[in-house]
């Protein structure tokens, strides 16, 4: 048993050691390397989980090159976002009982087979969602839900383009937008993953290397372009999301897919009096009244079977860099997950 705790707060004691992803240099996906590491003790005010399931964003891949919005420190495990039993808790945690299936939301740490939390970190969900289905939800619903609402600011009947609309934050994107009552048009690469966005709800699809893409788009939106853009791209394509956009459009800079640079003419903004705001979840979770809101309804609207979270194609911990590469490499639709159990 681990120090602080007592029978009740603790499940079977785990083996002494563990399965889990290390890196140790900064680069492509095979950095990643599966080792044996001690399972993890959940310090006060922590709770460690048996990781059924790890979400894996484009993020993580981004981490592990050194590419992400912030300094990545090796050596480290990465996967932030997860969800498992709870199977032992730290000291002073209240409120979380052992046994239960959580998701969880923290830095890194989850793609191994024990992941230790603050019990602040945890987000309930629906029993009724397998640990794959939770693991899917905390990132990209959260992030969709902020998109469209907390600084889209969109409302029921206005039109929304989701990019990338097959991926993860595409299909939760056209999820949870038709389920607030807006409009969705959906560019992605190929048909197939048209398919999904039809079979989401979106109400046009457009193949995003269509050459007449920019007036296929306005003119779906009306002719006037589309009050609302969901942008993940980036690089040429940014510019494509201004032309795309109606005059006092709302364009949400969520992430730059593409890894190029873009280039913005503020003058430009000037002229049709276009918004841009930028969206980082991890700096959105700190604003409280922001998140329980999105949780409130997120919460229904996943409880209730309305909004599903898209579980995509599910990796051994042994093949964490098959997994990374297809997601990089636009193979993957829904969320790609991991599952250390396997
Ligand atoms: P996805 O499951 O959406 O996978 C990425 C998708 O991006 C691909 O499938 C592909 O779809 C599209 N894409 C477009 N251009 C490229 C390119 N040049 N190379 C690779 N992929 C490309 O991943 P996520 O849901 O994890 O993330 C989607 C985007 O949202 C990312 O940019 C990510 O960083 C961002 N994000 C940002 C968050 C934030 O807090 N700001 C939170 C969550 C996600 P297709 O083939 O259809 O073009």
């Amino acid at each position: 048993m681990l120090p602080g705790m007592t029978d009740s707060q603790t499940a079977a004691t785990p083996q002494a050691s563990m399965r889990a992803i290390r890196v140790e240099r900064l680069g492509p996906p095979d950095v990643m390397q599966l080792q044996d590491t001690p399972v993890p003790s959940p310090a006060p005010g922590e709770v460690r989980v048996r990781v059924e399931a790890v979400g894996i964003n484009f993020a993580d891949a981004l981490a592990v090159a050194g590419e992400y919005l912030t300094r990545t420190r090796v050596p480290y495990t990465p996967g932030m976002e997860f969800a498992g039993i709870v199977d032992a808790l730290g000291e002073g945690v209240q409120g979380v009982q052992v046994g239960t299936r959580v998701a969880a939301l923290g830095g890194s740490g989850a793609m191994a087979e024990y992941a230790t939390v603050p019990a602040a970190g945890l987000i309930p969900v629906p029993q009724t969602l397998s640990g794959a289905q939770a693991a899917a939800f905390p990132v990209s619903y959260f992030t969709a839900y902020h998109g469209l609402k907390t600084l889209g600011r969109g409302e029921a009947g206005e039109w929304v383009l989701v990019q990338a609309a097959a991926g993860a934050l595409g299909t939760a994107s056209i999820q949870l937008a038709k389920a607030l009552g807006m409009n969705v048009i959906a560019l992605a690469s190929t048909d197939e993953k048209l398919e999904i966005a039809r079979t989401l709800g979106a109400d046009v699809t457009i193949l995003q290397d269509d050459p007449d893409r920019v007036k296929k788009v306005r003119d779906a939106a009306g002719g006037k372009g589309v009050p609302l853009i969901l942008e993940v791209v980036g690089g040429k394509r940014f510019q494509e999301s201004l032309d795309m956009a109606a005059s006092r459009g709302r364009i949400i800079v969520i992430g730059n897919a593409s890894r190029e640079q873009a280039n913005l003419r503020p003058v430009e903004l000037m002229k049709r009096n276009l918004t841009v705001t930028g969206l980082w979840l991890t700096s959105l979770m700190s604003d409280v009244p922001a998140t329980a809101e999105a949780a409130r309804v997120l919460a229904e609207l996943v409880g209730s079977g309305k909004v599903i979270p898209q579980v995509g194609p599910t990796y051994a911990l042994d093949q964490s860099v098959q997994a990374f590469e297809d997601l990089l490499n636009r193979r993957t639709t829904g969320k790609v997950i991991i599952e250390p159990g396997r």
